[in-house]
């Protein structure tokens, strides 16, 4: 049997806007909780060797610089990537309201083009201060754009995971790699009730034991803070099924040099 390749990928994402805690409740929560699962999730993997790249807000760097530094520091298993700045949050996105308003004027959620360099050699600033230059970008929401995409080939970025695929998809657009996440999102996780989450979890390891079968190449997407609902069972779980057929497991700039 050929061992499958695999990436695991995750983002972790500066903590909401202090309107959206207040109506959501989540005050108590605490700012770096989503870092924190990140710090969590790179242990797990790394029990196992199992590599990882992690997309992380410009605006998470600048906040928590020293905790970010740890998770690269930390463990050797760990690849860093940009996920945006602001990930839509904030006043110049007028807390995700002028979202579809953006998309309406200017055809992209990411707003004006001012906007969208701004957001990004913030990003790129924000991890240079950290002595990081990225090389790979995942978009907060993942509407594609060439504007943005050119911008980040002319910024040294190499590998992009933003587009969605049924099957294993890799191409070259804006003369960067473009890697599609080939297994379910798991954006909606937090809002189900344990119930669903609990059928979520099964169908997803009865889909990841066909595609492994099935794929030359497996790019997941699992959120750091997602894992965190159920403390990191479900990511074992899954680590589990893909040790089982000798995956061989892989960071996104795996792909760059071949
Ligand atoms: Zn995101």
């Amino acid at each position: 049997m050929i061992r499958p390749v695999v990436f695991i990928t995750g983002d972790i994402h500066h903590p909401p806007d202090l309107i959206k805690r207040l109506l959501y409740g989540e005050l108590g929560i605490p700012e770096d909780y989503e870092l924190r699962a990140g710090l969590e999730y790179v242990k797990v993997l790394h029990e196992y060797n199992v590599p990882c790249t992690l997309f992380i807000t410009g605006k998470l760097v600048d906040t928590f610089s020293e905790t970010v530094k740890s998770l690269i520091s930390s463990y050797d298993n760990v690849e860093i990537g940009a996920h945006t700045y602001y990930a839509f949050r904030g006043l110049l996105y007028g807390y995700t309201l002028f979202i579809p308003v953006y998309r309406k004027l200017f055809g992209t959620p990411y707003g004006p083009k001012h906007l969208i360099h701004y957001d990004v050699l913030k990003t790129v600033k924000a991890f240079l201060k950290l002595g990081v230059r990225p090389i790979a970008w995942r978009t907060h929401g993942y509407e594609e754009n060439d504007y943005l995409y050119s911008l980040l080939a002319k910024l040294g970025f190499k590998i992009i995971s933003d587009c969605r695929s049924e099957r294993f998809k890799v191409f070259k657009r804006n003369n960067i790699l473009h890697v599609c996440i080939n297994m379910p999102v798991d954006d909606n996780l937090p809002n189900m009730s344990p119930s669903e989450r609990a059928s979520w979890y099964e169908k997803y390891i009865k889909l990841l034991n066909i595609k492994v079968r099935q794929e030359k190449a497996l790019v997941l997407q699992l959120h750091p803070v997602n894992m965190a609902l159920d403390n990191f069972d479900f990511l074992l779980k899954i680590i589990k099924v893909l040790l089982k057929v000798n995956s061989l497991f892989h960071r996104l700039s795996f792909l760059i040099d071949l």
